[in-house]
Order: C-alpha cells, then structure tokens, then sequence
C-alpha cells in the first residue's frame, strides 16, 4: 500500500428527514473537515442541514 493521502467515503446525511443524498470522499490526514453542511435535500426540496457520516 503506497497511497499517502488516506481518503475515506463519506454520506452527507440530512438532519430533517435522514435521507443520505450525498456522497463523497474526504482526506483523513486533515481531519474531517465540516461536520456540518448546507446542502440541498431532494426529498424536501429545500437547503437543510447535512451531517457527515462516516461509516
Ligand atoms: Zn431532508
């Protein structure tokens, strides 16, 4: 394993309803980044509160 900057996938979960609508990888050197962002839900059709969740 030569990789050196570790990358972990990542669910950006919506606080309102619970429903996963994003998902990407985060660096794990730097820490996680935001626990918390602004992202648009589908399901509510609005911008709510998403947490990261990892797995
Ligand atoms: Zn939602």
């Amino acid at each position: 394993m030569a990789k050196k900057s570790k990358r972990e996938f990542i669910w950006l979960e919506c606080k309102e309803c619970g429903e996963r609508n994003y998902r990407t990888d985060i660096s794990v050197a730097e820490g996680t980044p935001k626990l918390e962002l602004k992202k648009y839900c589908k399901s509510e059709r609005k911008h709510t509160v998403h947490k990261i969740r990892r797995k």
